[in-house]
């Protein structure tokens, strides 16, 4: 297995990369993989070599699995860490002088449902919306803090209520608002860091099995664009300027949503300090995608090369911390990895309880 090059290393190994990929949804820009074990192995997409055109080729599995593996620890991480402030007693202050809470750091919800979405990727390669939907309800541990919502639609599913009807049946039949579709999601980003298309459809249905409000909805397809542009822009070797990261996120999400909107106001708000940003876009504490997905979105882009920074702005925001640090870390990690310059920093990564064995 052959790992994802540190970020800032991409332009000294950049000969060595011998995937290329060309993405025609995203207008036909080639953009270089890493991880290619030999150039025999190159998979040219058929049909597509035109005289002036780049060959396109496919993501290697294990290189989008190390890129969704890197996000979800950057997501796990943010997770266990920000849940550590709810305990009395913790204050951001700590984490700004660099005083951790002791460990472990125990996972949430987040964590459980981002690794049932990761475990799908790595044996199907897709998702399939009806056995995730039983992956969500059969490995649901509650004391993991969901929501009551989410306890009541995977407690249906799992006594054998179809999702749709599950899915739909919350708040009043209008589908969830809420933001747990958005904090599960960014390791799906970055598994399909090639195809913004394949991003938005997949992080659809990894959604619309427990969100069927058009806002939980949007708030994945965001917090999903948002990590794949990281992941690609970590193997293109190119820090994306906060203005485009985010103007892509905006692009990709139904315009009629509260996301979309929060998106744009966010975009407007880079280079502002932090209160200014929470008082526009909100810090999660309405737990709904509209509240959460913008923040974050903007935490990520203002600190998308510093994951420890992206982490204490979550928790220094307040508000549902442990879903705004795992969104902004799982986007902040697909680009920076784990362990290096910026990266998801070793020490955090082993104060945080293991996964669960089943994620592989
Ligand atoms: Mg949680």
């Amino acid at each position: 297995m052959y790992g994802v090059t540190p970020v800032g290393e991409g332009a000294k190994h950049r000969a060595a990369y011998d995937v290329i990929v060309f993405d025609q949804e995203d207008g036909g820009h080639p953009s270089t993989v890493l991880g290619a074990a030999s150039v025999a192995s190159l998979r040219p997409t058929p049909g597509t070599r035109q005289a002036g055109a780049t060959m396109t080729f496919t993501l290697y599995p294990d290189t989008r699995l190390a890129l969704a593996r890197d996000s979800l620890a950057g997501l796990s991480v943010g997770d266990a860490l920000g849940s550590q402030f709810f305990v009395p007693g913790r204050h951001p202050a700590d984490l700004a002088a660099d005083r951790l809470p002791p460990p472990p750091w125990q996972w949430t919800d987040d964590t459980e449902m981002a690794c049932s979405v990761l475990a799908q990727l790595a044996a199907a390669g897709r998702i399939d919306r009806d056995s995730l939907a039983l992956d969500f309800a059969g490995r649901c541990e509650p004391y993991r803090g969901y929501g009551p919502g989410a306890v009541r639609i995977l407690r249906l599913i799992r006594t054998g209520t179809p999702w749709p009807v599950a899915a739909a049946s919350a708040f009043d039949g209008q589908g969830s608002c809420g933001n747990g579709a958005a904090m599960r999601v960014a390791p799906l980003g970055a598994y399909f860091a090639d195809s913004t298309s394949r991003v938005v459809a997949q992080a659809q249905a990894s959604a619309e099995v427990t969100h069927a409000h058009p806002e939980g909805i949007a708030g994945a397809v965001a917090v999903a664009v948002a990590a794949a542009r990281a992941a690609r822009a970590r193997l293109e070797g190119d820090r994306p300027d906060p203005e485009r990261l985010l103007a892509s996120v905006a692009a990709a999400v139904d315009p009629a949503t509260e996301v979309h909107r929060g998106v744009r106001r966010a975009a407007g708000l880079l280079g502002r300090p932090l209160p200014e940003a929470v008082d526009t876009l909100g810090n999660g504490s309405r737990v709904t995608a509209p509240d959460t997905v913008a923040f974050t979105c903007w935490v990520a882009a203002t600190h998308l090369d510093d994951y420890p920074a992206a982490v204490r702005a979550c928790v220094e925001a307040g508000g549902d911390v442990d879903t705004t640090a795992a969104i902004a870390g799982g986007i902040v990690a697909a680009y920076t990895g784990v362990a290096t310059d910026g990266g998801v920093p070793a020490d955090w990564l082993a104060a945080r309880e293991p996964l669960p064995d089943w994620v592989g």
